[in-house]
C-alpha cells in the first residue's frame, strides 16, 4: 500500500473511531476539537438545542448548504461594520476590523472573528458586533465570549467593555456579563470537547440553518412534523 493510500486508511478510521458505530460522510478534521464563537453562543442561551451540529462541526470539515442570500447578506453587513468603525475612527479610537482570535484548551480549541475592536487612550477598550437581524440573546452571548477570549488570545488582562448594533440601537453588554457566562462557557467547552457523539435534538429554527448533510443526522426537522388536520374537532 503507497503512503497515500495508508494516510486515507488512517483518516477514514480516524473518523469511523470519533462516530463510533456511525457511518460519516465528512471528513474528519487533524488535532483537538475546533469550535466557532456563534455557534457556541447559540447552544450557550438555548437558541440552538442540538449539541450534534457543533459536535460534528468541530471534528469534521463536510460540504457546506449553498445560501443565495449569503452573498447579499455579506455585503449588508460589511457596509454596516465600516460605518459604525468610522464613527469610532472620527471620535479618535484606534480601530481594528474583524479580528480573529483562537484560544487552545486542553480539551478544545475556541475560535472567532470580531467584528469591531476600538482602543483610545484613558478609555476601556471595546468590542462592536454589527448585526442586520431582530436582536437575539446569542448576539449578547457571543460579544460576552469574545471580551473574556480576546484577552485571553492577546495574552492580557484587558478588561473590555461590549456593545451590540442593530441599525441605529446599541445594546451594552458589562463586563459582569462576560464575567457571569464565563465558567458556563468554560463547561460548555470542556463537555462539548470531550464528549461521545450527542443525540441529535431537532428544531424548527437550529435545523433551517443547519450544514450537516441528511446522511450525517436523518432527522432534520421538517415542518409536516407539527403540522397535520383532524376531524375530531
Ligand atoms: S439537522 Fe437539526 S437535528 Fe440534525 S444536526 Fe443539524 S440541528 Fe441537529
Amino acid at each position: 500500500m503507497g503512503n497515500q493510500e495508508t494516510a486515507a486508511s488512517e483518516l477514514a478510521f480516524h473518523g469511523e473511531k470519533a462516530m463510533g458505530s456511525q457511518v460519516c460522510s465528512l471528513t474528519p478534521k487533524k488535532g483537538l476539537p475546533s469550535f466557532w464563537s456563534s455557534a457556541i453562543a447559540k447552544v450557550l442561551v438555548g437558541e440552538n438545542p442540538c449539541l450534534l451540529q457543533p459536535w460534528l462541526q468541530s471534528r469534521f470539515d463536510g460540504p457546506k448548504t449553498v445560501n443565495s442570500n449569503m452573498a447579499g447578506w455579506k455585503a449588508d453587513h460589511s457596509a454596516k461594520l465600516q460605518f459604525v468603525a468610522e464613527q469610532y475612527r472620527r471620535n479618535g479610537w484606534k480601530v481594528d476590523v474583524e479580528r480573529f482570535f483562537r484560544v487552545t484548551g486542553q480539551f478544545a480549541i475556541l475560535s472567532g472573528k470580531a467584528d469591531i475592536i476600538c482602543q483610545k487612550h484613558d478609555e476601556r477598550p471595546l468590542i462592536i458586533d454589527v448585526k442586520t437581524g431582530q436582536p437575539r440573546d446569542s448576539d449578547v452571548a457571543q460579544v460576552a465570549l469574545e471580551m473574556l477570549m480576546i484577552p485571553m488570545a492577546w495574552k492580557t488582562d484587558m478588561t473590555f467593555s461590549g456593545l451590540v448594533v442593530y441599525g441605529d440601537q446599541g445594546v451594552d453588554v458589562t463586563a459582569r456579563q462576560a464575567a457571569e457566562l464565563k465558567p458556563k462557557l468554560f463547561k460548555l467547552l470542556r463537555d462539548l470537547g470531550t464528549m461521545e457523539r450527542p443525540v441529535p435534538a431537532p428544531g424548527k429554527d437550529s435545523c433551517r440553518f443547519c450544514d450537516i448533510p441528511d446522511a450525517d443526522c436523518g432527522v432534520r426537522w421538517k415542518d409536516e412534523q407539527t403540522e397535520a388536520a383532524t376531524v375530531e374537532f
